[in-house]
């Protein structure tokens, strides 16, 4: 039996169950939250600041989605969810601007917030300061309120087993659309209490939201990239609330994910694309396991929008506390190894099993556009000019000239049909 360094007690996994109290073996204990180089953070926001990369890779982006439509179910469920998502991302956008119903009593809301939150079905629910260092340029002014409450919403089990497939793309898509809706709810209780509430829907992020929730206290960041909580970990979608609210800040918390992701390494090495790094390294003032974006978004885009890292994670699976208890006991990863967490299955390229990778064609990666939509259309026409023999037609000056201003179009009015960044690519 391992020594346990700390326990870290949060509330039951449903609204009303009791508290769990999980086990933190000593050897796994490192920061609460992430290491941070607050120096370093400051730095790369203001010389170096966050840009979604709905825009900084819009050309993959387009790519990806015109390889998903090929599949006829991906392209109805992609359909469907824009035709009911783009309501929520509206109402949303005007959640700002509501006045709250009532005159501010001055009392702290805190735990008014948490309650009705978990009433609501969210499962973890944590309060910070909106840091601007996680803003992308885009968005700036986006936010009007200080305070963010960071709030994870689960998505089903069964069928995310099943990923990848269409079971788990259908999920995905439902739980960002009814934690949406379960959000603009908390926003009018916050209302009720006398105080702004602003909805910052998952598609209409305003940055990379995790180091918001890893700051509240909600989870710590994966090797896979995707924000860890005890009860489900990375098997869940993420949205803020910001508000004027009188409210008290929670702090990072040590789950011991920081350190257990070295041993575990499920996902770094089960990923299809090899896209997970298995060190750690210091990235914009933070310490993680960055993902190559590169390596992921080509199996996204052609097998169901992938989500292996996700399935094979025993967090996910087993919940932090059982994963806790058996590494305590036994030194080990619980499930490592087996069928039943490890193994998935490709579509059109059959099963996997521990120890199984698929292997690729050699454009398989190298296919792909990268940079914005403008950058890769610039791109492309010099690699047309230069087969040419250099001729610059003017077909092909017409060709440059429709990208770029379609490629300006987007970039500035086409925001209601971006993905939602919750993985680690920025
Ligand atoms: S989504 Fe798939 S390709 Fe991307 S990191 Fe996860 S397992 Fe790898
Ligand atoms: S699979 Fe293992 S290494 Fe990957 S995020 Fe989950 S716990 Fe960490």
């Amino acid at each position: 039996m391992l020594k346990i360094g700390h326990e870290v007690v949060r509330p039951g996994k449903r609204y009303g169950e009791p508290d769990v109290t999980i086990p933190i073996p000593e050897e796994l204990a490192t920061v609460p939250g992430v290491p941070t180089n607050q120096r370093e953070v400051d730095w790369y926001a203001r010389e170096y600041p966050l840009e979604t990369m709905n825009i900084t890779e819009r050309a993959s982006r387009d790519w990806a989605n015109t390889l998903r439509d090929q599949h006829v179910e991906m392209r109805e469920i992609r359909k469907e969810h824009d035709k009911l998502n783009t309501n929520l991302i509206m109402a949303t956008r005007e959640s700002a601007e509501i006045e709250p119903s009532v005159e501010p009593t001055g009392d702290d809301i805190t735990g008014s917030i948490k309650e009705k939150a978990r009433q609501l079905g969210f499962l973890e629910v944590g309060i910070t300061q909106y840091d601007t260092h996680y803003e992308y340029q885009s968005k700036r002014g986006f936010n009007r309120y200080p305070h963010a409450i960071c709030l994870a919403f689960e998505q089903d089990f069964e069928p995310t087993q099943t990923i990848p497939s269409v079971d788990a793309e259908i999920v995905h898509s439902s739980t960002y659309r009814t934690q949406a809706a379960a959000a603009l709810e908390l926003a009018n209780h916050v209302r009720g209490q006398g105080y702004h509430a602003q909805v910052i829907h998952s598609s209409d992020a305003t940055g990379p939201i995790i180091a918001m929730m890893v700051a509240a206290g909600v989870g710590q960041q994966g090797a896979c990239g995707y924000l860890l909580t005890p009860h489900s970990g990375n098997r869940q979608r993420l949205l803020m609330i910001t508000t004027d609210a009188n409210v008290t800040y929670d702090e990072p918390v040590d789950y011991g994910i920081h350190a257990f992701c070295q041993v575990c390494q499920v996902c770094v090495n089960r990923c299809p694309g090899r896209a997970l790094m298995r060190d750690k390294i210091w990235w914009r003032g933070v310490e993680k396991n960055k993902l190559y974006f590169k390596r992921c978004r080509p199996v996204m885009a052609r097998y169901l929008g992938c989500g292996i890292c996700m399935k094979v994670c025993p967090v996910q699976k087993y919940g932090l506390k059982n994963v806790m208890d058996h590494y305590a006991a036994t030194g080990q990863v619980l499930g490592k190894g087996t069928h039943d967490l490890e193994g998935y299955e490709l579509e059109g390229k059959g099963y996997f099993g521990p120890g199984e990778l698929p292997v690729f064609e050699n454009d398989f990666f190298s296919s792909m556009p990268h940079g914005n939509a403008d950058e890769w259309a610039f791109e492309q026409f010099k690699d047309k000019a230069r087969a040419a023999g250099g001729e610059i037609t003017d077909d092909l000056l017409e060709e440059l000239r429709d990208q770029v201003a379609r490629a300006m179009n987007l970039n500035s009015s086409d925001v209601l049909a971006m993905m939602a960044e919750e993985q680690d690519y920025i």
